[in-house]
């Protein structure tokens, strides 16, 4: 027997909204394709290689969806919404059947027109949302924390609340703020719909006595004085990686939706200075991070979040140069006896500036692993990988058979 595979450890990077499509200026080659990088060929040179849709063949997925499939999650079952997932990005306490929204700060006319969904890109709503955490209104208790940006994140907590109410988010500016409706004939979603109305209300008048506010208004600048609710989702505690996999993890990202991301999974969240879900992100730090956790933990989920926000400015020069810096950056991990993963979660193509159904370059090495005969990292070249076209439901199945970690089934 031979004993070349042991049961190692794993890094798991995702560089989200990798996938691209050809770019005229890098005489049809895709920002991946087109960057320098060492690294990532050597990987997919000694490794093997494929091509993975995330959520089923040509599905154009979401981040979340994506990757808690990727992750072995059923998402039919196991996804409750973008809510839950954004309270746990920031860190919220939540409780079972908790009801979770993102929101934004708006800027809103007194005659109810949305002048600015962002209110004016405001890089905080701490002192905005501060006064309304635990307000009680008929039974409901809200939780409002601040998140990145003009974002904030909003919980709901009492008996006969659900999750089954419509968004007030006209999601376009210019546009009257939408009643939140039931969106069933059940008292919950009723009883639910009313309190949030309440709860807009009731902060947009407060919000316009806010002393920032009133400040802004003298500056003629956008007032944050109005919630904007969506994701809708109602928290439940899902069986954890380690539950599923028998694996420790860790997870390494810089915005709030992945480390909300792993903490759905259970996933122990190790926060990185200088990590900032951005394109100055420090790399060298997750990467550094990364090394360190491995000695804590069996599996490590990387997350690198530029990429896609580079694919959806349709700045493939960016997008290009990012993959260049995160291969120079990737190399001591080159140096672990583990097995790397690397690929992204959708495709985000420059030429479309949004996500895409086309499926994602996975590449995998280790020691004693089968090889093909792909000699660089890149859609065309994994096009023609060993572990040919799959999907995001069988990257564990592929992962757990490679650490010698599966069970058999049958007998
Ligand atoms: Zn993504």
């Amino acid at each position: 027997m031979s004993d070349t595979i042991k049961v190692m450890k794993t890094v798991f990077v995702i560089l989200d909204g990798l996938g691209d499509r050809p770019i005229k200026e890098f005489k049809g080659k895709t920002p991946l394709e087109a960057a320098k990088k060492p690294s990532l060929n050597s990987l997919a040179t000694k490794g093997i290689t494929g091509m993975m849709y995330p959520l089923g063949v040509g599905i154009n997925a979401a981040s979340d969806t994506a990757q808690l499939t990727i992750f072995g999650y059923d998402i039919e079952k196991e996804y409750f919404g973008r809510g839950p997932i954004e309270c746990l990005g920031i860190n919220m306490e939540l409780k079972e059947n908790d009801i979770c929204f993102r929101a934004n700060l708006a800027t809103i006319h007194d005659n109810k027109t949305i002048l600015d969904r962002r209110a004016g890109r405001i890089n905080s709503t701490k002192e905005f949302v501060e006064e309304f955490d635990g307000l009680e209104i008929d039974g409901a208790k809200f939780l409002v924390k601040p998140a990145t940006g003009y974002r904030a994140c909003i919980v709901l907590r009492g008996n006969g609340f659900c999750e089954r109410v419509s968004s007030n988010d006209p999601k376009k500016d210019g546009q009257f703020a939408l009643e939140i409706k039931p969106l069933d004939n059940s008292l919950d979603a009723k009883k639910t719909a009313a309190v949030l109305n309440k709860f807009i209300e009731l902060t947009n008048q407060k919000l316009n006595q806010n002393k920032k506010n009133i400040e802004l208004r003298k500056q003629n600048k956008p007032q944050a004085n109005y919630f904007l609710l969506r994701g809708a989702g109602k928290n439940h505690s899902l069986p954890t990686f380690f539950e599923k996999f028998g694996l420790k993890a860790a997870c390494i990202a810089g915005a709030g939706l992945y480390k909300g991301i792993g903490r759905t999974m259970g996933m122990k969240v190790i926060e990185v200075e200088g990590a900032t879900g951005l394109a100055d992100t420090n790399i060298k730090a997750k990467i550094n991070a990364c090394i360190q956790a491995l000695k804590e933990f069996d599996f490590v989920f990387l997350h690198i979040k530029a990429t896609d926000s580079f694919g959806e400015d349709g700045n493939y020069l960016k997008k290009k140069e990012f993959i260049e810096k995160f291969d120079k950056e990737l190399a001591p991990l080159l140096k672990q006896e583990i097995l790397i993963v690397v690929t992204g979660d959708h495709s985000t193509p420059c030429s479309l500036k949004t996500h895409s159904g086309d499926a994602v370059p996975f590449l995998m090495h280790a020691n004693g692993i089968r090889t093909d005969n792909a000699k660089e990292f890149g859609e065309q070249a994994c096009m023609h990988g060993g572990l040919g076209f799959f999907c995001g439901k069988d990257v564990m199945n592929i992962v757990t058979t490679t650490l010698g970690i599966q069970k058999k089934r049958g007998e």
